[in-house]
């Protein structure tokens, strides 16, 4: 593998590609687990897809979004937030952002992509649920000794 590549990149370049390339948000990598917990097979970060989804299987036909609920501007939610100074600013990016976001979900339902998009919010849930069910079953096994 480190000699003869095909691409003629040097090693220590292909190693800082592979590094970027492996490199996701903490929302992404969380997200990267629950799939293969439950046995789904993916790709990270899928450049050749619309919208470049941050999980996917082109074979399964499915991708998914992984959105921080502030940059992405989740509706209704508390994380979504609009900074008071240049509110103006924010709001167009915002918008911009929403309108993308539409886009390449209708993009990749057109070449007959099944898309989920996860929220920030719903991992924070997850995590509380997962938190507080651990600590029952902690709690279970000091009584039970
Ligand atoms: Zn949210």
């Amino acid at each position: 593998m480190p000699r003869g590549t095909s691409r003629g990149t040097d090693p220590q370049r292909s190693a800082l590609m592979k590094r970027v390339r492996q490199k996701g948000t903490p929302l992404e990598v969380e997200v990267a687990r629950i799939c293969t917990s439950l046995g789904l097979r993916y790709r990270r970060n899928v450049k050749s897809l619309p919208g470049s989804p941050d999980l996917a299987n082109k074979t399964g036909k499915w991708a998914i979004f992984v959105n921080g609920c502030f940059w992405h501007h989740h509706a209704n939610c508390r994380l979504a937030t609009i900074p008071t100074r240049n509110a103006r600013f924010w709001q167009q990016k915002f918008s911009m952002n929403r309108l993308r976001d539409a886009r390449k979900i209708r993009q990749l339902e057109c070449l007959g992509f099944r898309v989920a998009v996860v929220w920030q919010c719903e991992l924070a849930k997850n995590r509380r649920i997962v938190g507080r069910l651990s600590n029952l079953a902690e709690a279970r096994i000091v009584k039970a000794t």
